[in-house]
């Protein structure tokens, strides 16, 4: 059984780190993008089986790319979680209607987010 794959598109390394730690212990394979342009055109070459998907990012918003993959029949129903800045209101509303599953507003617990990844996809059984 290959591993499943969480696609993470966040412009800020910190973060990034974050994220890269939480999912060590677990069975995801992680890949990034750093701006929402090569994040679009990365889940459309790996198909990742989640995204993480930044709304603050360079060239184009985490918004506008998750518009454009739930228009792509293939990323229909993939599971996206967008990451919301608490600070800005109005962005998790935003980021629902651009079609993503659900939210995590930052700053968030890491472990609240990482519930949340395994109730939209089920960790597998063994570490590959
Ligand atoms: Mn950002």
């Amino acid at each position: 059984m290959s591993a499943k794959t969480i696609l993470y598109v966040e412009d800020n390394e910190v973060n990034r780190r974050l994220v890269q730690d939480l999912l060590i212990p677990t069975t995801y394979r992680l890949i990034e993008a750093t701006d929402g342009e090569s994040g679009v055109a990365m889940a459309r070459k790996e198909r990742p089986d989640l995204i993480l998907m930044d709304v603050q990012l360079p060239k184009i918003s985490g918004i506008e790319a998750t518009r454009t993959l739930r228009g792509d029949p293939a990323m229909a129903s993939t599971p996206i979680i967008a990451i919301t800045s608490f600070a800005l209101a109005g962005d998790e509303q935003k980021a629902l209607e651009a079609g993503a599953t659900a939210y995590m507003a930052k700053p968030y617990s890491p472990r609240d987010l990482l519930g949340l990844i395994r109730r939209l996809l089920p960790e597998g059984e063994a570490k590959a």
